[in-house]
């Protein structure tokens, strides 16, 4: 459920239209509802409940720095892979004692910042960086807690781009090897083994490939503590999906993947550490887009917007599919067309659906795409020199602008010609 709802046939975001937002800020824009993050990061917290926990809100989802205040100051630990983003939980206000570091590829000043700035733990990936980071946390006279990502050789039965618990992704430790790696912890000073991390991918719709990583967790703990390792937490990784579509999919809910939590591991008394993105901000976002031209082709006619592959990529990189709607309700049973609904950029990629059936609208229409609130803002980019898409936030009847679209000036005047040229 999200709070974007059409009220005298105009889509609302909570209880402001989306129109009005378009005057002030100009299309294309993200907004966000700050009832629905809040709803969502609560559904977690419920579902975990009684078991000790922490929901760590994955920021690479949706980094704004406004989201991940309003989330944090609900009580949210943050999940980061790298120091920018790091860098953003601090700059809202997260503890360090709430950031946990996770990724494959953490450079050594990464790591002194996050130890210098205080960190829940780190999510070790591989035995290079376990060492690098003993030698970081020495360095500095500190002692660095950590848990070792373990690759649980399960197929999460997800898109190839973002699976990541099969052996044959970059992700984390075979579990096989895990007791030789944590033995291989307690004999370096610069770390301290606090618990086990585990995130098999993205966007999972069934709850059996969790269920079998957690089911090889918990084997590993009791192995791991019987051979003396103070195993208190279980970092869990985020993944459980959302409905793309209104209709047809019914992914598993947080109250059901709290229950299979408590079932597989509940009797362990560990914290429990879960690292969800999408599930918080993917319904919690839309991308509203204007329509620059109907473009009537051969067999096909084109829906051509003012957002672009740069603003919004899922559809192109991940063959995503989004709900796009008419921000001006149509009527029922008024007439639909089958679109193609494309972008500007010079690319045929910049296609976000194919002979989309969707009511009869004109050049000037506001159109919105729905679940895009996570892997939307943060992938977008400049490409054509598009300026950077904003992002507005609202609670109730009031919405701001958290982060503003460039000026052409302001996008310009990052490069510089050397003086020599
Ligand atoms: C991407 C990622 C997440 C969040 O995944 P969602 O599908 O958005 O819930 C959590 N943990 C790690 C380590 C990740 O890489």
């Amino acid at each position: 459920m999200d709070h974007f709802l059409y009220r005298n046939g105009i889509l609302h975001a909570e209880d402001v239209a989306i129109p009005e937002i378009a005057a002030q800020v100009g299309t294309p824009f993200y907004v966000y509802s700050a009832a629905t993050l809040t709803r969502h990061y609560r559904l977690f917290t419920e579902a975990l409940s009684p078991m000790p926990h922490l929901v760590c809100f994955a920021i690479k989802s949706l980094s704004n720095i406004a989201v991940l205040k309003l989330l944090g100051d609900l009580g949210a630990g943050m999940d980061v892979v790298s120091g920018g983003e790091y860098l953003r939980a601090k700059a809202a206000g997260v503890p360090g004692d709430r950031i946990v570091f996770s990724g494959v590829g953490k450079t050594r000043d990464e790591m002194r910042l996050a130890l210098e700035g205080g960190i829940r733990q780190f999510n070790l990936e591989s035995e290079p960086e376990m060492r690098a980071l003993s030698e970081v946390a020495t360095a500095l006279g500190v002692v660095a807690p950590v848990t070792v990502r373990v690759n649980p050789d399960v197929d999460a039965k997800t898109h190839a781009k973002i699976a990541t618990g099969k052996s044959e992704n970059k992700f984390g430790i075979p579990i096989a090897r895990a007791r030789e790696v944590y033995a291989e912890i307690a004999r370096l000073p610069g770390l301290r083994v606090v618990g086990i991390d585990v995130h098999i991918g993205s966007q999972l719709t069934e709850l059996a490939p969790f269920e079998a990583a957690f089911a090889k967790v918990r084997e590993l703990t009791l192995a791991l503590r019987g051979d003396g390792h103070d195993i208190r937490r279980l970092d869990l990784g985020g993944g459980l999906g959302i409905p793309y579509t209104r209709s047809n999919e019914a992914p598993p809910l947080p109250t059901d993947y709290g229950a299979m939590i408590k079932r597989t591991l509940g009797d362990l008394g560990c914290e429990i550490e879960i690292e969800p993105g999408r599930l918080i901000s993917g319904n919690s976002g839309v991308l509203v887009a204007g329509v620059i031209y109907v473009k009537n082709g051969e067999g096909r006619d084109f829906l051509i917007l003012d957002a672009a592959m740069n603003d919004l990529v899922r559809p192109s990189m991940y063959d995503a599919h989004h709900d796009i709607v008419p921000v001006a309700e149509a009527a029922p049973g008024s007439p639909t067309q089958a679109f193609d609904v494309v972008g500007p950029v010079c690319e045929t990629g910049d296609t976000f659906a194919k002979a989309r059936d969707l009511p009869l609208v004109a050049a000037g229409d506001l159109v919105a795409f729905r679940s895009a609130g996570a892997y939307g803002a943060v992938m977008a980019s400049e490409y054509n020199s598009r300026p950077l898409v904003p992002e507005v936030l609202v609670r109730g009847d009031q919405f701001a602008v958290i982060r503003a679209r460039p000026s052409f000036d302001e996008m310009l005047k990052r490069d510089s010609i050397p003086e020599w040229l």
